[in-house]
């Protein structure tokens, strides 16, 4: 399939995506770009809604940077402990408001080149930041959306930079981060991993999977 067709293909289930599921939200909850970036940090390996249960605590103990940056390691662990790998994201979280404070003013910065020496900082945090704080075009290559683009015939490749970058160039750029979301969606309610319900799913008939 060239390139154009892909492109293409990629703009038609963007816009049924979009058309099946318009509320294109995060499913972490957050008040402000500093608490974004916590919830994203502490949702590494662990689902949205176990971090959700957390984080009003973790917010009320430590509510910005400048609180963090002068938080007890183990109260913080204590705090995030059912996330999983508590140690290292609780030492991350400190070490992250430290540099923000130390380079950014307290500011979450505003390029992935910035938001990546972030400690704990990934490249799907930072695109997540990008486009759900600031509003610019961000792929959050996500196990889900990993895993549909590729039964969709989108992307070839399971490596997370690979996918981001190849999305980039075929998603409409101010749709690629609502996309993102949507095939979460898609991927907790109908693509599920390993049993998908391609019967009830709006992508069918566009799908390469479907017709292995
Ligand atoms: S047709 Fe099946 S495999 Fe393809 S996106 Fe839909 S649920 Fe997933």
């Amino acid at each position: 399939m060239g390139m154009n067709t892909l492109q293409n293909k990629a703009h038609e289930v963007e816009r049924r995506l979009r058309a099946a599921y318009p509320d294109a939200l995060c499913s972490l909850q957050y008040s402000d770009p500093f608490q974004l970036l916590v919830a994203t940090r502490l949702s590494a390996q662990c689902t949205d809604a176990r971090v959700n249960l957390v984080t009003p605590a973790l917010f009320a103990a430590y509510p910005d940077a400048s609180r963090m940056a002068e938080a007890d390691l183990g109260h913080v662990e204590e705090l995030i402990r059912s996330c999983g790998f508590y140690h290292t994201k609780a030492r991350n979280l400190i070490d992250m408001a430290q540099m923000l404070l130390a380079v950014y003013g307290g500011r979450v910065p505003d390029t992935l080149e910035d938001l990546i020496r972030l400690p704990g900082v990934g490249r799907k945090t930072a695109n997540l930041i990008l486009g759900d704080v600031y509003g610019l075009p961000a792929v959050v290559a996500d196990t889900h959306l990993i895993r549909i683009a590729g039964l969709l015939g989108l992307v070839h490749t399971k490596d997370p930079a690979k996918v981001e970058q190849q999305l980039r160039a075929l998603l409409p750029p101010e749709h690629s981060n609502d996309f993102c979301h949507r095939c979460v969606l898609h991927g907790r309610a109908v693509c599920v991993a390993r049993r998908p319900r391609c019967a009830n799913c709006v992508l069918a008939d566009i799908c390469d999977f479907r017709f292995q």
